[in-house]
């Protein structure tokens, strides 16, 4: 490609909302353009990555032997009413109506499409295992979309599902599936790790997320310092921590005016926050509250929250005017003692003695306060964040916490849609069975903001050559006044795209300088320079975009210089 037959669309500045540094890169390099919350175009030269990116996708689960097609974006309401879906999916499911008023939604996922598809289609167990997959425009309504193309609401996935007779069979594909996206994510370079995560009401080992290692990660890992232990936050448990020790000192009440939060009771009690309780109130399935306690320092986890039973699902939190009705108090007050609600207590609460806590009076606090002696009804359970330094849920060595980026998921469905939507397959004994079901997704657009995430020095991107928008830049230095380097610079670029090397020719009327910059910027892994000085020499310039030194080579010798850097 020239120069001048494409669009180096890179900007000077990145805007404001680009508070990390893949988005103010992927905006100044000028691979997408933002065109309302959530919603970017892909510019010619993002779009050239992105195929990149597929085509690694494509190739692998290709090798695993799933079969690609294709599904559309919208969606017919019924498919969702007869998973259920319809009313179970919150906002981020974007509805429509069309022209004849019939119900739809943009598709954020694609269960019951595909569903759909292998209840048509699957008549015998003979015709399973079958993994199928589509590279597809997804639309979610994300509350926040933030960070580019990392949490859009139009973004590109790929989405697999297979379909099985049994468990055993899911859970071969389901291995294949694991390999398969390690092979995807080696091939994109990343420094990433496969996860459990929470698989909700299926439980086992039946999901992983892969997740690349970045201080910009939303999400906490969590791993074990001594063994091959990784979860994420949702996912990995705390364990019991033993009897409280025997209490020391007496229930007294103390005033406690105007404090609001956990810091400031301890602050004024002088008492550390590992040394009192918060007390936070929730909903129970038939509306009755719930306590939910925790150590002072540590925080709720609601995905573990709300698995436990007798909560409603998806936690809520019960209304202050509630809480003052059945308690007595307002939020900041609430405590343990002499409360006529279900008490669940986290695991590293209930081994406190002598802690702090709410009187369930405004403004009044109770110290000295033991589980048994002043508490005897409470149930303890895992309810929290694990933090650093906790035991590791398999045994072996302690947590530790790092950020990182989901760019894949897989999970063992079992029989949830197959049961909702009726689809089953004739077996051997001619019996019909609902067939178990895995789904598998990549984010694609995302794995580039995640690529950036961990490949970008001050002048900009830094790409694997897998998937960098071009392999080499050849910059000729005045190019369109010195005959000798245009033909120069024409004779290389042919003999490279002759080598099937993805080579720009930057013939732009730009200063070197600003050659370079865009270069950088947009981290095209190889770059050649030649000019009337080197040519002179029979010489050519290379830098590498990831090394900092520049090497002279005999010009005759570039393109197999360069090819041997490309293996
Ligand atoms: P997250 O927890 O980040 O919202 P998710 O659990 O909702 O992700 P899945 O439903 O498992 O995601 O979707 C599969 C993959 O699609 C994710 O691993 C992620 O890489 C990508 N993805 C999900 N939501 C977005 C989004 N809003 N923008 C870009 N990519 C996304
Ligand atoms: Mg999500």
């Amino acid at each position: 490609m020239k120069s001048s037959d494409f669009l180096i669309s890179t900007v000077k500045e990145a805007p404001n909302d680009a508070k990390i540094i893949s988005h103010q890169l992927m905006i100044r390099a000028g691979l997408i353009a933002k065109l309302a919350s959530g919603l970017y175009s892909y510019l010619p030269i993002g779009l050239k990555i992105i195929q990149k990116v597929e085509k690694i996708i494509r190739e692998e689960m290709n090798k695993s032997m799933a079969l690609e097609l294709l599904m559309p974006v919208a969606q017919p309401a019924e498919l969702w009413q007869e998973s259920k879906r319809w009313d179970e999916y919150g906002p981020e499911l974007l509805r429509f109506k069309d022209r004849h008023d019939r119900d739809f939604c943009m598709g954020p996922t694609h269960e019951e499409v595909i569903t759909n598809i292998a209840k048509q289609y699957i008549r015998s167990y003979k015709q399973l295992p079958i993994n199928f997959y589509q590279i597809q425009t997804k639309f979610r309504d994300e509350i926040r979309p933030r960070f580019g193309v990392m949490r859009s609401r139009e973004f590109i996935m790929k989405d697999a599902y297979s379909f099985h007779m049994d468990e055993e069979s899911l859970g071969e594909t389901y291995q294949v599936m694991h390999r398969t996206y390690c092979n995807i994510f080696d091939r994109l370079g990343f420094d990433y790790r496969p996860v459990l995560a929470d698989s909700g009401a299926i439980g086992g080992d039946s999901s992983h997320e892969f997740h690349v290692l970045a201080e910009s990660g939303e999400d906490a890992i969590c791993f074990s310092d001594s063994s091959d232990y990784a979860a994420n936050i949702d996912r990995a448990e705390t364990l019991p921590q033993g009897a409280p020790e025997e209490p020391k000192e007496d229930l007294t009440i103390v005033e406690t005016p105007n404090v609001k939060t956990i810091s400031d009771v301890c602050n004024l009690l002088n008492v550390k926050p590992e040394n009192s309780i918060k007390t936070l109130v929730v909903m129970g399935d038939d509306d009755n509250l719930v306590a939910l306690v925790l150590r002072g320092d540590h925080e709720l986890n609601e995905v573990k929250a709300s698995k436990i039973e007798g909560i409603k699902q998806p936690l809520q939190m019960a209304e202050e005017e509630e809480v003052i009705k059945k308690l007595g108090c307002n939020f900041g007050s609430i405590g343990v003692v002499n409360i006529d609600i279900s008490i669940l207590v986290d695991y590293a609460a209930a081994c406190l003695s002598d802690f702090v806590c709410g009187a369930n009076e405004n403004d009044k606090h109770f110290t000295g306060v033991n589980w048994q002696r002043d508490v005897q009804k409470m149930t303890p359970c895992d309810l929290r964040n694990i933090v650093s330094g906790d035991p590791s849920p398999d045994g072996q060595g302690l947590i530790e916490i790092k950020r990182g980026i989901e760019v894949g998921h897989i999970f063992q469905l079992g029989t949830k849609y197959s049961d909702s939507m009726n689809a089953n397959v004739i077996g051997e004994d001619g019996r019909a069975v609902n067939m178990n079901m895995g789904c598998y997704g990549i984010g694609v657009t995302r794995i580039i903001a995640a690529c950036i995430e961990q490949n970008h020095d001050e002048r900009g991107i830094i790409f694997p050559r897998t998937i960098a928008p071009f392999e080499l830049v050849i910059v000729p230095i005045n190019y369109n006044k010195s005959s000798r380097v245009k033909e120069l610079a024409d004779q290389l670029y042919v003999d490279c795209q002759q080598q099937n090397i993805d080579v720009l020719l930057d013939d732009r009327k730009e200063r070197p300088g600003i050659m370079f910059a865009d270069s950088e910027l947009l981290g095209i892994p190889h770059r050649l320079v030649i000019s009337d000085t080197h040519a002179d020499n029979g010489k050519i310039e290379y830098k590498s975009r990831a090394l900092p030194d520049k090497a002279e080579i005999d010009f005759k010798d570039a393109v197999s210089f360069i090819l041997d850097k490309l293996v």
